[in-house]
Order: C-alpha cells, then structure tokens, then sequence
C-alpha cells in the first residue's frame, strides 16, 4: 500500500484492509470486486490485485507457508520484486538482506556521492550491493527501516538536516561541503590549499561518477545527489465518458456503470460507459462514436446530438495525463442492459461511492453534478464553452430532464 503513496493516505485503508482480511487465508477468499471496492480511492489497482493474488498462491500452491527467503518470495509470489521480497525478508524473517528504496536510494547516492543517474542499471545494482554489504547481520530488520527512515526524515530530498545526522561522519557528499567550506574561508584568510575532488575516481567512464557534463553545484551542497535522468512527460490519452442517468423507483437518480475488463488500466474497476477517443478528433464525430458506443450498451439507437457536454475532467495517473471527455444523458423508461456485454448494473449515489470506482469516474460524476446545480440555478446558468454546442438543435435547453424519445429515435435520413 505504501508504494507510490504517503503514510497519512494509508493508514485508514491499511485499517480496514487488516479488519476484513486478517490472515492470508481469508483475503485468498476474498473476490476482486471486494478488493478493488476496498481499494478504491488508493490509486494503482494492480497493487491490490496482486496481494490477492499472492495469498491464493500462498494458500493453494504453497500449503498456506510463506517463502522466507527473499529470493523466493520474488520467485514465487506474483508481483513482489526485489523491493518488496527484501523488506519481508528482512523484516519479517530476519534474513540479512538489504532493500533499496527510493529513502535508501536517495541516502547511499549522498554517502557515496554517487552522481550518475540514479535509475540507470549500473547504478541501481551497485546500490543494492551496497545495501546488501551494508545491512546489520543481527538486526537487518531494524537496520533496513532505519536506513529508510533517515531517508525520510533527515536525509529528505530538500534541506537535509546534515548537521544532525548520525552517520554525517561517513558522507562523503557532506565531506566535500565541509571543505569546500573550510577552503572558502581559508581563501579569505588569504590562503587557499587545493581542494580535493572526491569524485575523481581515477576512471574516465566511471558509470557512478555525475557525467563530465553536469559538474558538482556548489550552490546545490548535498542534494547534488541523487541525479536522475528527466522524467518522460505522461503520455496524453482522451476518452469520452457518459454519465447515464435515470430515476429509480423512489425517484433518487441511477446511474449506468460498467466493468472494465479484468487485466489492463484499472483491471475490473467499475466506470461510465467509456470510449478511448484519438487525439484530434472532431467534437462532432466524438460524439457520434461516443452514441454508437452507448448505443451497443443500451440496445436503441441514440442521437449523437442529445448527448448532453458537462465538461473535462483530468486525472493524472502515474504514466497517463488522462483526459475525460464528459456527457450525459437521461434516460426514461427500463433499460434491458445486454447481458453479453461486460458486466453492468445501475445504482445510487451511494452505491456508486461505495462501489469499486475509481477516483477518476467520482471526478466526473463531480463534474457531472455540479453541472446539474448549475443548471438548477436560473441566476448563473451554464458557462461551458461547448455545453453551448450541446444545446444546438434537437438538443434540450439546460434545466430540464432528457427524455428517451428524444434521443433514442430511429436514425433518419441517409
Ligand atoms: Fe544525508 Fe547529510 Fe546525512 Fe549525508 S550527512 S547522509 S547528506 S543527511
């Protein structure tokens, strides 16, 4: 749970997650769809699906025993890798093994003044030397969990606190800041001895060594380490999105969600009736593809121009800058979803935030419903730009409810 996510967001899912499914063998029992309702809200689903995973392995394949070693926790278990092998191994079963995260990347890069990119192969394997030769071979739990909390708490990525730091004795990125320190004011005593440069190490290819290119920052101290190479920029997808809405039997709004498909981006989450878009396309014929879709789903034609624009939604995942396209549509009348297709189901706002959705489609039915108040207001109306484009002709004015009829119409003309 606490890759690629802070303690304080945790903490409450790690609670609940331990009450319902307190051994291996009762989450090996547990359902995906439990998992990923459970899960919702915590980003990076797979994380889920794979710990589920991993107990039903334990307790079908394994006898209900967990691998010990960290070798054969990477071997065995799907989804535990080095990272994760070596923390459990040590951890939970004493192994004197190191673990290399990015608190311990960032305090052995400093230790060693190690400059070159710190996600580079030659580098991330002589950390893990590192931290395998470094590892206390009594208490290799406790010594892994201290190496990863001065990473977060003394030596953090801005300002760290080297003055207070127990191992600054054994830094040579401290080291050099001392001298650079001690020859500053030994040249304004009007003395000046050479500086040593503790990152010539004598080869010229050195792979640990910061490129000839990117010389040390006296004005950076310490965080001259670690170096890593630019980030690729997320790669940009849109996909349009229908927030499908009708009134239950009480009156209180159901909306239409699907399930994705179980491996893949959010595997067997719940969304809106979704369509990946290609970049530059037309509003015009994003809406025509977006009916056609529905139209699979509901079983009726639907007139691309009832469709009704809310707006954009962003969301950003680790690797994709997500773009929701936002509509909607009001629906009269039963609905006989196809079965054939992947699963789908009507519910309540409540249950939808109780569903296993994802944090994503609670955005858009943000979107969706602070549309709705906008346009329950006569005073301030809509602002959308291409909500305007949305009330075009056959579309109905904003305010009142959709019905079926006027978009589910057989398709006219050529
Ligand atoms: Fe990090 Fe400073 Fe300690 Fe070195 S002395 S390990 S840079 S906090």
């Amino acid at each position: 749970m606490l890759q690629q996510t802070q303690v304080a967001t945790v903490i409450d899912y790690y609670t609940r997650w331990m009450q319902k499914w307190p051994t291996l063998q009762a989450l090996a029992q547990a359902s995906l769809e439990e998992v990923n309702q459970l899960w919702a809200g915590l980003g990076y689903y797979s994380r889920g699906k794979r710990l589920q995973e991993g107990a039903r392995k334990v307790v079908s394949e394994l006898a209900g025993h967990m691998p010990r070693t960290a070798e054969a926790l990477q071997k065995l278990l799907p989804g535990v890798g080095r990272y994760t092998a070596g923390a459990i191994a040590s951890i939970s079963y004493g192994q004197a093994t190191g673990v290399v995260d990015g608190n311990v990347t960032r305090v052995l890069c400093r230790l060693r003044c190690v400059g070159a990119d710190s996600s580079s192969p030659a580098v991330i394997d002589r950390l893990w030397d590192m931290a395998n030769v470094l590892v206390d071979r009594s208490r290799p739990g406790d010594f892994n969990q201290a190496l990863m909390e001065l990473g977060a708490t003394v030596c953090v990525p801005k300002s760290p606190l080297c003055g207070e730091c127990p191992v600054k004795q054994h830094c040579q990125a401290w080291r050099r800041v001392e001298k650079e320190l001690a020859f500053a004011s030994q040249k304004l005593l009007g003395k000046a001895p050479p500086v040593p440069d503790v990152e010539d190490c004598g080869v010229g290819d050195c792979p640990l060594c910061p490129p000839a290119t990117e010389p040390w920052d006296s004005s950076l101290g310490v965080t001259n380490f670690p170096r890593k190479a630019a980030k690729k920029p997320p790669r940009a997808m849109r996909t349009a999105t229908c927030v499908l809405e009708r009134r239950g039997c009480h009156g209180a709004p159901e909306y239409l969600i699907v399930q994705r498909p179980s491996s893949g981006l959010l595997a067997g989450l719940w969304e809106f009736p979704s369509l990946p878009l290609a970049q530059d396309l037309q509003e015009e014929k994003e809406r025509e593809e977006l009916a056609d879709h529905l139209q699979a789903w509901i079983g009726r034609p639907v007139a691309a121009a009832g469709l009704q624009f809310i707006g954009e939604v962003i969301h950003v995942f680790s690797h994709i800058h997500q773009t929701y396209v936002v509509y909607s549509l009001h629906l009269d009348g039963d609905v006989t979803l196809d079965p054939a297709l992947s699963p789908s189901r009507w519910v309540t706002e409540d249950e939808f935030h109780t569903s296993a959705v994802s944090t994503a489609m609670k955005k858009v039915l943000k979107a969706h419903e602070k549309q709705r108040r906008k346009e329950s207001s006569p005073v301030k109306g809509s602002k959308r730009k291409r909500g305007a484009k949305a009330q075009g002709a056959g579309s109905p004015c904003p305010g009142t409810q959709l019905s079926i009829h006027a978009f589910l119409r057989a398709p006219t003309g050529p």
